[in-house]
């Protein structure tokens, strides 16, 4: 039997983020009051306390903010895919996402480099938001 890959465990906070993308939508979460954008997902906003808000599409483009570079696997199905680079990335909407840098090698990837966000199927259920380098 072939190791698989870790899969998600939505919570009630955050199940409509893994619904979009498997719509191949990229939303986060927007302050109905304050009109600022939050990730990780939760109850209510961490500026204005404001429990209203709705999940909006965003740009999926942004910057590289910082890095880290996965050398030694940390579960067996990962074997093959070492070194991968993950990175934080800040998004034009200002908020910070974490998400595997793609097409990009360690000695590529550098501080504000413009990225953009890909959708990747990861099964039937999950879709992952991932990074790879923009042309812009
Ligand atoms: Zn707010």
């Amino acid at each position: 039997m072939s190791p698989s890959v870790p899969r998600p465990l939505p919570t009630h906070d955050d199940v409509e983020f893994w619904e979009a993308t498997r719509r191949g939508e990229f939303r986060l979460q927007r302050c109905s009051d304050c009109s600022r954008w939050r990730h990780y997902p939760r109850p209510a906003c961490p500026d204005c306390y404001s429990r209203e808000y709705s999940w909006d599409e965003v740009s999926g483009r942004g910057r590289i903010y910082t890095w880290t570079v996965v050398r030694g696997p940390t579960l067996p199905v990962f074997q093959e895919r070492v070194p991968l680079v993950v990175a934080d990335v800040l998004l034009d909407e200002g908020v910070h996402f974490q998400a595997e840098l793609l097409d990009c090698t360690p000695e590529e990837v550098r501080a504000d480099l413009p990225v953009e966000a890909t959708l990747t199927e990861l099964d039937d259920e999950f879709t992952l938001v991932k990074f790879r380098p923009a042309n812009r």
